[in-house]
């Protein structure tokens, strides 16, 4: 029986990773669930899973949930402090951390430092400090595994390989809703944005894939991951999205990761690994799929996935800063207090003030982090 702490249980990652507990009762069990705020979401999975643990991030509700789940014997823990004991539970084998944003970094960091293996959906933290989680993670025999759909493909290929034998890792992106599509991106709306065509996801990585940043921000997760250079990773677009990574060898040849795009794929894996099992998703229908079509990134038409190189080049603590930036500019999109053209030309702006400091401490790289929030509020 493998036991699961999930950071961000009330998510679209949490939700469909609690559908695979849900669907192997005998390999799996959750003893820690940890949500922000849906405090009603919340009590429902403790309710029905019952963990030993729940933590409540913003703490108004905690009452009320305590009274509730009191009677089940479970008990509650609140704020950044109960964050980071769901993070590092002594009874958790894997921690799947299915956060939004740099507000995972810290949870990440401790449950590496305490050596344990964590299950990453919250692709921020990789980006903004994954070689120092990495670093850690050799110190501490933490084991890191990737969710994200496009790099757990990619590990999925990589995995016993001989290195010195992988010459690219290619990331597949669908391209979003705009690809394709001859639309003015001045007048773009957070409605239009949000209707992704391929993938069922929440707000923030939805706009981050209408405006290729989610593809920026996967290069530098996947360097990071992978200790490849920036220069070994490509972007292809797939509108199929059925190919979610590929790797090259060195003498050409190419491997391909296929499914259906679902996230209990990537999450189950995670959970089950290293070995597989057996479920009711159904099969990928190659013959239904009937085509696969690649096409080149437009660059200029969406400059966000050209500034995730470029922070990934300046290096040290630039990540952070792109990150920190595109979370606020998302934001301000989604809250109809910018254009969706803003959101490139605040993080241009927010990178261009910015000194970079090389071999960040966890510390430098959170200064970055509160440092270009503010900047990118001013806009
Ligand atoms: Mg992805």
């Amino acid at each position: 029986m493998t036991k699961i702490s999930i950071i961000g249980s009330t998510g679209s990652i949490g939700i469909n990773t609690l559908r695979v507990v849900e669907a192997h009762p005998k390999a799996l069990s959750v003893v820690a669930l940890c949500a922000r705020r849906n405090v009603k979401l919340l009590f429902e999975q403790a309710k029905k899973f019952r963990p030993q643990l729940v933590c409540l991030f913003e703490s108004d509700e905690a009452p009320w949930l305590e009274r509730k789940l009191k009677p089940l014997g479970i008990h509650v823990v609140t704020g950044p402090d109960g964050l980071i004991v769901a993070s590092t539970l002594a009874s958790a084998d894997k921690i799947v951390f299915a956060l939004v944003g740099g507000v995972g970094l810290k949870p990440i960091f401790a449950a590496v430092k305490a050596g344990k293996t964590v299950a990453i959906a919250n692709k921020e933290p990789l980006v903004m400090a994954g070689e120092l989680l990495q670093k850690e993670a050799t110190r501490t025999h933490a084991q890191l595994i990737p969710i994200d759909s496009e790099h757990s493909g990619l590990w999925q290929c990589l995995e016993g390989r001989d290195r010195k034998t992988i010459k690219k890792l290619i990331l597949t992106s669908s391209g979003g809703p705009f690809f394709g599509r001859t639309i003015n991106f001045r007048n773009v709306t957070a409605r239009q944005a949000l209707r992704h065509p391929k993938w069922k996801m929440g707000p923030k990585i939805t706009i981050d894939s209408a405006t290729l940043m989610n593809k920026g921000l996967e290069v530098i997760e996947a360097t990071n991951l992978f200790g490849v250079s920036l220069d070994q990773v490509d972007v292809v677009i797939h509108p199929e999205a059925v190919i979610h990574a590929l790797i090259e060898f060195v003498d050409g040849a190419q491997l391909a990761h296929l499914g259906i795009t679902d996230m209990r794929l990537p999450i189950q894996y995670a959970l089950s690994y290293p070995t597989r099992f057996v479920n009711s998703i159904p099969s990928l229908d190659l013959a239904g799929v009937k085509s696969f079509h690649f096409f080149k990134p437009d660059q200029k038409r969406f400059p966000c996935l050209g500034l995730g190189y470029e922070a990934k080049r300046s290096g040290g603590t630039m990540p952070t800063v792109l990150n920190a930036a595109n979370e606020i500019a998302v934001q301000k999109f989604l809250n109809g207090a910018c254009r969706f053209t803003d959101i490139p030309k605040t993080i241009e702006r927010v990178m261009g003030l910015h000194r970079v400091v090389r071999n960040p401490a966890l510390n430098q790289i959170l200064e970055a982090d509160t440092w270009a929030r503010s900047e990118a509020q001013n806009d």
